[in-house]
């Protein structure tokens, strides 16, 4: 009766822990399910609102992960460039210095 039990422990205690085995997991729908890269979670790329679908489950985590999103990348570079104006004015203004040549010898070669 002992001898039988030992077998069943040193049975189990071989087997590895199902919840760490990486298998595709899939929905009731049978869509396949995603981990997230910044939270683990389980997601369908169909139903994320990241850019990065196959990546993240959401835009906040891509945000969190990344530092930006790629959505917010594009919206950045329109307010930029509005911004631009008012950062390049006050680099300008130091030094106005305008180098003009004049020209001591006239052309006498054009007016015939
Ligand atoms: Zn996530």
């Amino acid at each position: 009766m002992l001898a039988m039990v030992d077998i069943k422990n040193t049975a189990t205690s071989n087997e590895p822990p199902a919840s760490t085995l990486p298998l595709t997991i899939l929905d009731e729908d049978g869509e396949e399910l995603f981990e997230c890269d910044s939270c683990g979670l389980h997601y369908r790329p169909s139903k994320s609102t990241s850019s990065l679908r196959l990546t993240y489950c959401g835009f906040l985590c891509e945000i969190g992960d990344l530092g930006f999103s790629i959505d917010g990348l594009e919206q950045m570079e329109i307010i930029s460039t509005s911004d631009a104006n008012a950062d390049t004015s006050s680099d300008e203004g130091g030094s106005v210095d305008v180098n003009e040549e004049p020209n001591p010898v006239p052309s006498a070669s054009t007016s015939t």
